[in-house]
């Protein structure tokens, strides 16, 4: 029991800890194939490894420069330019953040006043509710509603109002692999202007897509340039989720006070893997499209081995998880589910109520990731195979 908790911030309050890091912790005690927290058990580039090695061995250890190392920014002005066919000025619009985490907490902490309202799509990547809170923020919840994890646009109109400061979309979407097409984001687009909002765009798994529509990017839309800010980060793109490398792109009036919270919270980004990050965003285009397809073939792989053990999965067109449902199996809540997949079957999942604001929205779903080498893809498969609902 904490001797203290009168000395607790209020905007503590409610905070415990994380369900990725409780279904890992509980999965490594029974020795369950992991397929709950989103992270590979492969490594990215070679190159990209040896080059931070370098950096370190050569003596690239001291800060790095507060919004990021010239390299790295001309990098990611590079990459903008040949994805998405959009020019940005590496000076003035890209900030290199510890992690998309920071990218976000960065921008909420900038633009958010006491009582302002962020819309959030449900469900949504589990730091969101809490950070908007954090920044004194009030979250204003939207359901995606089954089985296509789509939004209602009447319900999302009524969400909005004179008090909405910013929209935070995640797209490809975690934890539905979902993403938001050209017209949905014209529509959240049109909302924005009229009611003067911030679209806060997450798309750290902007490298992971199978639908041949491709990534959207908000920020390309008519007039949504000076007021989109965009995240992203190298963890999910080059499976190196502990780096802690991302970047948030905006205009430079929007620019300036994200670097104003980032030199006074974090200062500057862990120095030697800058460089690294530079050269594996400049990867040639085979790089990416590898990446998709080597995805694409363990989604269908996994897929299939859920559907045989009857959790239904709803097909992702994006990001590396899998929503699969779970009603063939009678339980009184996800987390009782979860528990007990890992305990019994020996397979870890994230239990769907943990992404709502509003849990009791969630239904009988749980999330799957997929970003596992074939060989723990297998072995989850096999046992999924003496599943019987
Ligand atoms: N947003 C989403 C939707 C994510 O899934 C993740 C990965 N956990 C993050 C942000 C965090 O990214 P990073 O590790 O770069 O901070
Ligand atoms: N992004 C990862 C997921 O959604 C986990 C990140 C974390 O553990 N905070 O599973």
């Amino acid at each position: 029991m904490p001797q203290h908790p009168h000395l607790f911030a209020d905007r503590i309050a409610g905070l415990g800890m994380t369900i990725f890091s409780e279904i890992t912790r509980l999965s490594q005690e029974y020795n369950a194939v992991n397929l709950g927290q989103g992270f590979p058990d492969f490594d990215g580039p070679q190159e990209m490894k040896r080059l931070a090695m370098e950096a370190i061995a050569s003596g690239q250890n001291q800060y790095a420069s507060m919004i990021g190392m010239p390299a790295l920014r001309r990098s990611i002005a590079r990459h903008q330019s040949r994805f998405y066919v959009h020019e940005i000025d590496p000076e003035t619009e890209v900030t290199v953040t510890s992690g998309a985490t920071e990218g976000l907490l960065s921008s909420l902490l900038a633009f958010i006043n006491p009582g302002d309202e962020v819309i959030v799509f449900e469900p949504c990547y589990d730091s969101y509710v809490p950070v908007i809170r954090m920044a004194g923020g009030i979250p204003i919840p939207v359901t995606l509603h089954e089985p296509l994890f789509k939004f209602n646009q009447h319900e999302l109109r009524e969400a909005f109002s004179p008090s909405t400061k910013a929209i935070i979309i995640n797209t490809p979407h975690n934890p539905t692999g979902m993403m938001f097409n050209q017209l949905e984001l014209g529509y959240i687009a049109d909302l924005c202007q009229e009611f003067d909002v911030l679209a806060i765009m997450d798309e750290v798994y902007e490298h992971i897509v199978f639908d041949s529509a491709g990534h959207v990017q908000m920020r390309t839309l008519p007039d949504m340039k000076h007021r989109t800010i965009t995240i992203s980060s190298l963890g999910k793109t080059f499976s190196c989720t502990g780096w802690k490398i991302g970047w948030v792109i905006a205009p430079e009036e929007l620019t300036i006070p994200i670097r104003n919270v980032h030199q006074y919270t974090v200062f500057s980004s862990a120095t030697p893997f800058q460089g690294a990050a530079a050269a594996a965003m400049d990867l040639p285009d085979s790089y990416f499209s590898d990446l998709t397809e080597m995805y694409r073939s363990k989604r269908d792989f996994l897929a299939h081995a859920l559907e045989g053990a009857g959790l239904h999965p709803i097909l992702p067109d994006g990001a590396y998880f899998i929503m699969a449902d779970t009603s063939e199996y009678p339980f009184p809540n996800m987390k009782a589910f979860a528990r007990w997949m890992i305990k019994e079957i020996g397979i870890a999942c994230i239990p769907n109520a943990s992404f709502y604001v509003r849990p009791e929205r969630a239904g009988n779903f749980v999330r799957f990731c997929f970003c596992k080498n074939n060989q723990t893809l297998e072995q989850a498969a096999e046992r999924l195979a003496l599943m019987r609902p």
